[in-house]
């Protein structure tokens, strides 16, 4: 029976924030480490947890949005500094343009490298997969993946995974839609964007600048509430939070989602790691 885990690796958001780093996770299916987004500081959040980067060769984007790639480059050619020769990059469609344009962005340093020596597997013959469709994604990991489109401001991918009886989904960035609910009906483990959990940055009503993208934001992401109303609704086993601005009311998040939903909640961390019981 394969083990199943998920380990936060970044839970913040656009906004800089030194206790969170930007959008990503590993799902382990017993050893095997697939990592999902990949933002700003993954590979520095990859090493604290122990986890080579270049022991890493499954990438899956939910999207494209910075928060979750802005990763990519460090973790694309630091893990080929240490040694990956192997990766699969598994996204939305636009993602071998994004691929192609950080090879391109840097085709002098990779050239300089292969010049002493250094082979080119690894980041020159990257297999990017687009998924433009809804439905099962075929790939070469010990899973059964299903993919479905979400709500939000650019083109967004849920993922589930199942393993053997076990289920594991991500959200995405995402505001509330039945097609999630579909997606993660059953699932052990539902991690859900909870981006409009109560904060102090979208808290001053004189600022009309961030009182307009708070106002944007309820249309392309969810309250602790709504994630919580998903996971009732699909009848998921434990519930992870992830996704917050800088400063939010831990405390808050947690009992907004508890309340409509009656399994597990946690409110995620950078670096804590959850086991498919
Ligand atoms: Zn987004
Ligand atoms: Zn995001």
């Amino acid at each position: 029976m394969d083990k199943l885990s998920v380990l936060m690796l970044g839970t913040g958001s656009p906004r800089p924030d030194l206790e969170r780093a930007g959008s990503a996770q590993v799902l382990f299916i017993d050893s095997l480490p697939i990592l999902i987004d990949c933002g700003e500081g993954t590979t520095a959040q990859l090493m604290k947890a122990g986890i080579a980067p270049e022991k890493v060769n499954h990438l899956w984007l939910t999207h494209l949005h910075s928060d979750h790639v802005l990763g990519y480059g460090q973790f694309l050619l630091g893990g080929w500094a240490m040694g990956r020769r192997k990766l699969t990059v598994v996204g939305p469609v636009g993602t071998k343009k994004f691929h192609e344009t950080i090879l391109g962005m840097f085709k002098e340093d990779i050239d300089y490298r292969t010049s002493l020596g250094r082979p080119s597997n690894g980041v020159l013959d990257v297999n990017v997969i687009e998924v433009d469709e809804a439905g099962k994604v075929e790939c070469d990991l010990p899973a059964n993946v299903t993919a479905e489109h979400m709500i939000h401001n650019v083109t967004t991918l849920a993922y589930r995974f199942d393993v053997g009886e076990k289920a594991v989904v991500f959200s995405g960035d995402t505001a509330p839609t039945p097609k999630l609910v579909e997606l993660a009906k059953g699932a052990d483990i539902l991690i859900h964007d909870a981006c409009l959990s109560t904060n102090v940055t979208y808290k001053n009503p004189s600022n009309p600048e961030l009182q307009k993208i708070w106002t944007e934001l309820q249309k392309e992401h969810c309250t602790p509430e709504q994630a919580g109303e998903t996971a009732r609704e699909a009848g998921v086993k434990q519930l992870i939070l992830t996704h917050f601005l800088p400063n939010i009311d831990v405390e808050k998040a947690f009992c907004e989602a508890a309340e409509v939903f009656a399994g597990k909640v946690i409110v995620g961390k950078d670096l804590e790691k959850i086991e498919v019981k």
